[in-house]
């Protein structure tokens, strides 16, 4: 039976669930606040130069492929696809790098030629790793986190001493050289917690990245945005932008449309993949189902201080994405999670997408992006975004060798209080809730609410979590359960 969705939010999860919504035959439209589409993986056009605003690695290409598959296309339908080569580099003293090959077999001499023996570890690692991506990625993630029994298999259950481990210590047992454990360690950061906070399990993350490669889609993330609104409107979904909504209206328990720039549009069914406590915040409060201090005791995921930098000439030294691990991670670390301040000496990563993207800039000038992740809800002001880009561009030119600051054209940042301002998002987070034991699965934020019928949440605080790839698994989710109860 058709019915009238109206969705909160344009990121990918109201993006991805818009298109399952629309190709089961309901009258769809998405609206979205800011003047463009996307979300927090916007882009930003200056002077010829073009930044992907948020997400940056295109990891798991097999979750896009089977999203597009699910309407009988490809992503090749849309965009192109470069598998980076090397994948990237990580710093850890000035020209002291070790560069990551874009193949296992690659990756594993690497690491022998730094500590005699890895190679064979790192190979039965990754060998645990894909089997965990095989159970994780291709099932369990595609449950909707209705009941703990959906985590209960024949595989899981072969797996539960991994639930009660956790990834630093694995890595540890395995590997003795900083720099291997640095490297290790690096890709479940991006499921927003501490490697000794995250299971074992989650190394599925490792086999995304050195079993699956770091991809780039021609002309930046963006280009996925602009390809899933094309597969949208496709498929008959309206898309308004500049729509604040400002209320969920509930009759008799239900949710029975919105209120978007003061005026009511009614719905059977909303579905918000704006962030989950501001979608709450548009309710009455009867009809909320978290509280204020629910949220205050989860472990959200880093925000973040990104800098996008024009420079007027080729950098050398740096591939497409360049890691600095140079300082003491776990002072970082405990400035983000345990001791909410701005690190003394923060690690960053870069991106120059005109390494491998002649449009990302103008002839002989590099686009550059820097992140260093910091503690939701910390002071965000002027002087201390300066003071930040001061200490990490003096860091880069030592550690990269060469003379930058004198080539930057200009630079636009954006940090806690663009998260806010631009997303409504819960104390500036930049990727959602971190995916730490207590905050996976049904233990996250319902996709269906308990409270109100016919209204429905997706996105990074609910199922599976934070990244692009959940995102678009996410809006899939919450459809299959829209379908479901309708
Ligand atoms: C800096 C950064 C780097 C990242 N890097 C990576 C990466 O390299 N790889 C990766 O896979 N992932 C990365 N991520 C994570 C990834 O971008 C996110 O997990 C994903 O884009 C979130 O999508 P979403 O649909 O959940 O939410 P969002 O993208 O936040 O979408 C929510 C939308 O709701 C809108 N909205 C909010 N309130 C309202 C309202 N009242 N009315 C109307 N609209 C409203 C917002 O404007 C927004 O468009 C990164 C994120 C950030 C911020």
């Amino acid at each position: 039976m058709s019915k009238k969705i109206a969705i909160i939010g344009s990121g990918f999860s109201s993006l991805a669930a818009s298109c399952y919504l629309a190709k089961a035959g309901n009258e769809v439209t998405i609206y979205e606040k800011n003047e463009t589409i996307g979300g927090r993986a916007r882009q930003l056009k200056k002077e010829g130069f073009v930044f992907d605003i948020g997400p940056t690695w295109y990891w798991m290409p097999d979750v896009f492929e089977r999203f597009f598959g699910d309407f009988n296309k490809k992503p090749s339908d849309y965009f192109e696809l470069i598998k980076l080569s090397p994948a990237y580099q990580v710093y850890f003293n000035t020209l002291d790098f070790v560069t990551i090959a874009d193949n296992l077999p690659q990756i594993i001499t690497t690491f022998e030629s730094i500590e005699k023996g890895s190679g064979k570890q790192l190979e039965q690692f990754m060998s645990e790793a894909k089997s965990n991506y095989d159970i994780a990625i291709k099932d369990l993630v595609y449950r909707p986190g209705e009941s703990p029994l959906e985590l209960i298999t024949f595989e899981t259950a072969q797996k539960v001493n991994q639930f009660f481990s956790n990834i630093s210590k694995d890595v540890r047992k395995r590997f003795k050289n900083k720099k291997l454990v640095q490297i290790l360690e690096f890709p479940v950061l991006f499921l927003g917690a501490k490697p000794s906070d995250t299971p074992s399990f989650y190394s599925f993350m490792n086999f995304a990245d050195f079993g699956l490669g770091t991809w780039h889609p021609k002309n930046g993330m963006y280009s996925v945005v602009l390809a899933m609104e094309k597969l949208a409107k496709e498929l008959g979904v309206k898309i308004e932008t500049n729509a604040n909504v400002e209320k969920i209206d509930i009759t008799n328990g239900k949710a029975t449309g919105i209120l978007v720039n003061n005026k009511i549009t009614l719905a059977d069914i909303v579905l918000s993949g704006a962030d989950y406590h501001h979608s709450e915040s548009l309710l009455d409060e009867n009809y909320r189902q978290y509280s204020e201090n629910y949220w205050s005791k989860k472990t959200f995921a880093p925000s973040s201080l990104l800098f996008y930098v024009g420079f007027d000439k080729k950098l050398n030294n740096v591939e497409h994405h360049s890691l600095f691990f140079d300082v003491d991670f776990d002072i970082h670390a405990e400035a983000i999670y345990d001791n909410p301040k701005w690190p003394k000496d923060p690690l960053f990563y870069a991106s120059f997408p005109s390494k491998t993207d002649a449009n990302a800039a103008p002839e002989g000038k590099e686009a550059g992006i820097f992140l260093i992740p910091i503690a939701p809800g910390i002071e965000d002001t002027t002087a201390l975004r300066e003071e930040y880009f001061e200490k990490i561009i003096t860091r880069f030119e030592k550690l990269t060798n060469q003379e930058v600051k004198k080539s930057i054209i200009f630079k636009e940042s954006f940090c806690v209080n663009d998260f806010i301002k631009e997303y409504n998002s819960y104390k500036g987070n930049a990727y959602g809730m971190a995916n730490t034991l207590l905050q996976t699965a049904f233990l996250r934020p319902k996709l269906k609410s308990k409270k109100v019928k016919n209204l429905y949440f997706t996105g990074q605080l609910t199922v599976p979590g934070p990244g692009v790839p959940p995102a678009l698994i996410s809006g899939k989710l919450v459809s299959d359960l829209i379908e479901k109860y309708k």
